[in-house]
């Protein structure tokens, strides 16, 4: 069985989701195919939560209109027939008399959850009437019947190859299955989600649970590329990359694949292929154990980072010094990127500035803290990059007029990180096109 997951571009537009049932109905083997929602509801959806955060009602209330009005003019071109459409439009009413509902009851995070499901609830039912029209046999798989995470917010592998494999058991002559990418349920049994771009982790998770044969994430981009499309203009595909690999690009920051979902696939060997919906016959990137070739692959930035430096004006880098700080990120459940020490000062970078007054506070004891946002960390991955000849000369030489506040090297074989002010990341991506890849 094999799992081939669709992106919000992917299914945005009614065409879109034509094109997927086709891709979705070649070849003889069972497929599970998990979507996202249409490009722009989840931002859509959570510009609603906040606005009844903030008790804007109104607001909301406007916003849900708008959003009911797209997809009322979506469904109206997506279905076929009359009663394509009439089915349609009752899944559409559905869930919008929900949100209408919600905007009576007050507010709380339980409830953000709620609305932060309904765009992936939508898009599969919403294919699934196409998909019933076009006479295409398929079962629709609830997400919150199987996918859970824990008390820690991470997805229980065990429990969920367990709670799908019963279900697949109630369907054994069917091939085709749909289900909702992000969306899951918490550890209180509530509606949760996988966090922003989590249909890339449902596909992978689900992709372990069953040993599926392949896990394609198909998107608006023909693979992985060698640099950030969005920022640099000349890139390239990369045909092949290792899991190592594709896991440093995703957590640094290649919005391609959700930042933790390699790990599942990766555990249980299962290879995952990046795929263009628009351009099916592109080769893409695959990705497995092995990494194809040594050196430099691509490199990627992860933006709103925290440095944070601690200097003791004592002797710091005493032994237990270096623990006493560690516990301290720990006890505010925050993880630390980056890491550099001298002997006087250690500086840490973290993703996550939720708990920063607490941590600055509890750090102060051991010394002067300084704390610089707006931080950017730029990675530079490949296969046994740190042994590469002349990558680092190339590195440096090529970004030499950037003001760089850490570098860590070493730490892993496929990966050099670099932290500079977010006023210099695109132009640190752009030399370093230049200087390790020879783009422009
Ligand atoms: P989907 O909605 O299908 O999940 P995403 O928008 O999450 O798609 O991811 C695809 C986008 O990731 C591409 O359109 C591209 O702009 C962006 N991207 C960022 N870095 C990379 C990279 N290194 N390679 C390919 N795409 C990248
Ligand atoms: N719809 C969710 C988001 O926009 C999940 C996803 O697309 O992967 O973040
Ligand atoms: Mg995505």
């Amino acid at each position: 069985m094999k799992i081939m997951k669709f992106g919000g571009t992917s299914v945005g537009k009614p065409e879109r989701m034509h094109q997927v049932s086709q891709l979705i109905t070649k070849g003889d083997e069972p497929k599970i195919v998990v979507l996202s929602a249409l490009s722009g509801t989840t931002n859509a959806l959570v510009g609603i939560s906040n606005l009844l955060a903030q008790s804007d009602r109104g607001g909301a209330k406007q916003s849900i209109d708008q959003l009911e009005l797209h997809y009322r003019g979506f469904v109206d071109q997506l279905a076929q027939t009359d009663t394509g459409k009439a089915k349609a439009n009752a899944i559409v009413s559905e869930h919008f008399e929900f949100l209408n509902i919600i905007l009576r009851i007050s507010f709380s995070e339980a409830l953000n959850k709620d609305i932060l499901a309904q765009g992936e609830l939508l898009s599969t039912k919403l294919f699934c009437v196409f998909l019933e029209e076009q006479g295409i046999d398929h079962v629709l798989l609830p997400a919150l019947d199987f996918m859970t995470i824990d008390i820690n917010e991470e997805p229980q592998l065990g429990s969920i190859k367990i709670k799908l494999s019963q279900i697949l058991k109630q369907f054994n002559d069917k091939k085709l299955f749909v289900t909702q990418g992000y969306i899951c349920r918490n550890a209180r049994g509530e509606v949760d989600n996988l966090k922003r771009g989590g249909s890339d982790y449902t596909a992978s998770l689900i992709a372990a649970a069953i040993k599926a044969t392949v896990c394609e994430i198909w998107t608006d981009i023909d693979g992985m590329h060698n640099n950030d499309p969005r920022i640099v203009k000349k890139t390239v595909p990369i045909k092949q990359i290792s899991f190592d690999e594709a896991a440093e690009l995703a957590y640094f920051g290649a919005k391609i694949l959700h930042p933790t979902c390699i790990w599942p696939a990766q555990q249980t060997n299962v290879p995952v292929k990046l795929l263009n919906t628009m351009q099916p016959e592109a080769e893409g990137t695959v990705i497995t154990e092995d990494a194809g070739s040594v050196g430099v692959k691509a490199v990627a930035a992860k933006d709103g980072i925290t440095a944070i430096k601690i200097k003791s004006s004592r002797m710091l880098l005493a032994y237990g010094f270096l623990r006493k700080v560690f516990e301290v990120f720990e006890k505010y459940r925050t993880s630390i990127d980056m890491i550099t020490t001298s002997e006087v000062a250690v500086s840490v970078t973290i993703d996550n500035d939720t708990h920063l007054a607490e941590i600055v506070k509890e750090l102060q004891p051991f010394g002067a803290v300084d704390v610089d946002d707006n931080q950017s960390i730029i990675s530079i991955v490949g296969n046994e990059i740190a042994q590469t000849d002349q990558v680092l000369q190339r590195l440096f030489e090529s970004i030499a007029e950037i003001p760089v506040r850490m570098v860590s090297y070493g730490g892993s074989p496929h990966n050099i990180s670099l932290l500079v002010h977010s006023d210099h990341k695109v132009k640190t991506l752009q030399l370093l096109n230049v200087g390790l890849f020879g783009l422009e």
